[in-house]
């Protein structure tokens, strides 16, 4: 890649991604034109009592990412700052979505940038598409037996119905 003698600018997108949607894609891509690289930094969060394994995830976002050669996917232990500091990044990347969003991610930029001054954090708007999107609400509608099939990647999908599948009649429960 030609950087022209400068620093390569490294951003970090740290997320539960659980499961990956088309609002965590569309975000990944535009922050991966932004920076030359893009590191999606995938959370342990034992407390939010993930549906998919720490490996899941990381699975499903390298597969979600596999066309921008740019990014790479890595599991996240610990603290998001110290990740950040240490893997080199200029930026923590987030996304907003509605006016919800902002109190909870103005606090944790806060935090962020008392830790590791050197790291700004960096939001990207939702995509109007995608503003109502969120990896809770696609697995609330696919345990429900809903169509998600246009909110995730097709991969997602594949897993999604693999953990919601549903016995058919006559086989055993
Ligand atoms: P976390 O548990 O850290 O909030 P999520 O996986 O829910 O992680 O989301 C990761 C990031 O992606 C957050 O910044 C969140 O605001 C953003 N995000 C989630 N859904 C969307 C969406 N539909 N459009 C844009 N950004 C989104």
């Amino acid at each position: 890649m030609a950087n022209l003698g400068k620093a390569v600018r490294r951003a970090v997108y740290p997320g539960s991604f659980d499961p990956p949607t088309m609002g965590h894609v569309d975000v990944i891509a535009r922050a991966a034109r932004l920076f030359d690289e893009l590191i999606v930094a995938v959370a342990v969060n034992a407390e939010k009592k993930p549906l998919f394994s720490l490996q899941e995830r990381v699975e499903m976002m390298q597969e979600c990412c596999r066309s921008m050669p740019n990014v790479r996917v890595m599991p996240l232990e610990g603290l998001l700052a110290r990740f950040a500091q240490e893997v080199g990044a200029c930026a923590i990347v987030r996304g907003l979505r509605a006016v919800s969003d902002f109190e909870y991610e103005f606090q944790m930029a806060s935090m962020n940038h008392q830790l590791a001054p050197a790291v700004d954090t960096c939001f990207l708007m939702t995509h109007q598409q995608y503003a109502f999107l969120s990896s809770s609400i696609v697995k609330e509608v696919a345990r429900l037996g809903g169509d998600v099939s246009q909110l995730v990647p097709p991969n997602v999908h594949r897993r999604l119905q693999q953990k919601f599948a549903v016995p058919t009649a006559g086989e055993n429960r």
